[in-house]
């Protein structure tokens, strides 16, 4: 008997595919078109993916690998505004733009608050659809209310 062993990594079926040449991000039979996608010759790659007008997710991993590292940007990353996923009453409720802080500095802001997370690639079709999904809210973020883009086999966990 032969048993296929969907979900596990090494079988390769949810790693995180780069494709530059096609401009897309693909994770077993989902796959998304990107502004860019860039891979590196070490193996190093990044894609920017439009969510929807206001809101860009930047993908940063190593092609093949099972988890991407993700975040979420109000446009170009490092200079547009990061956005928070806001929590409200144990739901995801919306996002959240972080202004820039008064030392100028955009990491400043952004560290703790942002959407800044290591995302499995078997996930990472429900994070795209959640995050398109998601209405914008006034702010400003709060620390202890930023989504930190978890999930479980159900879904994301806040
Ligand atoms: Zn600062």
């Amino acid at each position: 008997m032969i048993v296929a062993m969907f979900g596990s990594a090494s079988h390769g079926v949810n790693t995180v595919l780069f494709d530059t040449a096609r401009r897309r991000v693909s994770v077993g039979q989902w796959t998304r078109r990107a502004d860019r996608v860039d891979v590196a010759p070490h193996g190093d790659a990044t894609a920017l993916v439009a969510l929807a007008r206001d809101r860009k997710l930047l993908l940063s991993g190593r092609a093949g690998e099972p988890s991407v590292f993700v975040e979420l940007w109000a446009g170009e990353p490092d200079r547009s505004d990061g956005l928070s996923v806001l929590v409200q009453q144990d739901t995801i409720a919306g996002i959240v733009r972080i202004p820039l802080c008064a030392c100028g500095e955009r990491g400043c802001g952004n560290s703790g608050v942002q959407l800044a997370a290591n995302v499995e690639g078997v996930h990472l079709e429900q994070l795209v659809d959640l995050l398109e999904a998601l209405p914008v809210l006034p702010g400003p973020p709060v620390r202890d209310r930023a989504w930190g883009g978890e999930f479980d086999e159900d879904g994301p966990v806040v």
